[in-house]
């Protein structure tokens, strides 16, 4: 049973099932947030007869702490090993008015960004919506969270449904109350799902994983850009701005030779006047095994100006926890070396069950005319 995916309302449904009065299901909930308890028989005032019935050595914590890495800065970042043995990130990031909580929404991605760790061996499943609560919940120990960011390993729009119980449960009174506008998502772009989240949830923050304004590029370092191109994705990105009328976010990661020339900082300012989006250029973070390489300050600095010049708002990530394993996904990898997920065929069968494809049509993307990062550079590979 995943507890912590447990809105107050399912709480109390779940103890009527059960012939209980809908009270021990509040009283179970409330337990769930109180430090130490990790069985029925910890919450405080729960009768032992009904721990007994409940409990059978049951633990209520989807995961344990496996590794954790402190930074000096304060980011802490754990890896958590789940009932199932899949081990997941989750990061804590503190500054002086802010707690921010960056989660996972599966074990791995089947996106395969050539320069994020968490996508290079694929996706081996969606997290409930409990193991993504509890993320936050175990960071929320330490200090009260105030945001949460869906910035870890997967793709959110891939495991909507969790995703968006996991901050109906968040956000829920009887869990940790947190305000709707306390939450992002960020997302490599999925067209259905970014129209479907201007609907259900018009309040979070949606920040989008462009990484290139050009067809030509996005194709080699996004590859999901393969099965919806720049121009589907902007039309989904212009549905939802007409329904939500707040300023969007755009993540670059600056990359390099590859993404960085002055033709990519043109078309990135443009498009960003174009939704009035803020953009957050975030210098690649190296991953073993990609083929990326991090720019100098002074390169960052020069795509900036250069963005800043034509109009575009762009701020560069500064590198929080960069004493540790900070990209996503590269604790895990470190651990898990060598475990296999489901690899592009299994973001074909993503997409096709978001019922686009004719069935059995999306078991494979189209290819990249060339599918090497560092082939053809638009700016000559200088660096
Ligand atoms: N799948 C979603 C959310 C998780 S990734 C998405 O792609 O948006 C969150 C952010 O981390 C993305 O913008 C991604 O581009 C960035 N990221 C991944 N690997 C990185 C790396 N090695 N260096 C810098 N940023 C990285
Ligand atoms: Fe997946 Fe996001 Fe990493 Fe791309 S950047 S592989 S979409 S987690």
């Amino acid at each position: 049973m995943d507890f912590y995916g447990l809105t107050s309302a399912d709480a109390r449904a779940w103890a009527a099932e059960r012939g209980l009065p809908a009270y021990r299901g509040s009283q179970i909930l409330s337990g769930l947030y109180r430090p130490g308890v990790a069985r029925f028989a910890d919450i405080p005032g729960l009768p032992h007869e009904l721990c007994a019935r409940l409990d059978g050595g049951f633990s209520l914590l989807p995961g344990v702490e496996h590794r954790r890495q402190e930074s000096g800065d304060g980011t802490v970042k754990s890896l958590l090993k789940l009932q199932d043995g899949r081990l997941v990130e989750c990061v804590s990031i503190p500054t002086s008015d802010r707690h921010t909580v960056c989660v996972s929404s599966q074990v791995g991605c089947a996106v395969g960004c050539t320069f994020c760790a968490s996508g290079q061996n694929g996706v081996e499943r969606d997290l409930t919506a409990g193991e993504i609560v509890y993320q936050v919940w175990f960071h929320h120990q330490r200090r009260a969270v105030t945001n949460v960011v869906f910035m870890g390993s997967g793709e959110p729009m891939f495991n909507y449904d969790n995703v968006l119980k996991a901050i109906a449960v968040l956000a829920d009174p009887g869990g940790l109350g947190l305000g709707r506008r306390r939450f992002t998502i960020s997302t490599s772009g999925v067209p259905k799902r970014i129209r479907q989240l201007a609907h259900d949830e018009p309040q979070i923050t949606l920040a989008f994983s462009l990484h290139a304004a050009d067809d030509e590029t996005r194709n080699r370092i996004v590859p999901l850009n393969r099965r919806w191109p720049l121009a589907e994705l902007l039309a989904a990105m212009d549905d939802y701005s007409t329904v939500v009328n707040r300023r969007m976010t755009f993540e670059y990661v600056l990359l390099e030779g590859d993404n960085m020339g002055d033709d990519h900082a043109r078309r990135l300012a443009e498009l960003a006047r174009r939704y009035g989006a803020h953009i957050n250029l975030m210098p690649f973070n190296p991953v073993v095994g990609s083929p990326h390489r991090r720019p100098t300050e002074e390169q960052v600095t020069a795509f900036a100006r250069l963005v800043t010049a034509q109009g575009g708002h762009c701020t560069i990530r500064g590198q929080r926890g960069a004493d540790i394993d900070a990209a996503c996904g590269q604790l895990r990898r470190r651990e898990d070396a060598g475990r296999a997920g489901t690899g592009l065929a299994g973001l074909g069968e993503l997409i096709a069950s978001l019922g686009e494809d004719a069935p059995g049509s999306a078991a494979t993307l189209p290819p990249a005319a060339d599918a090497s990062p560092s082939a053809a550079r638009p700016d000559g590979g200088a660096g």
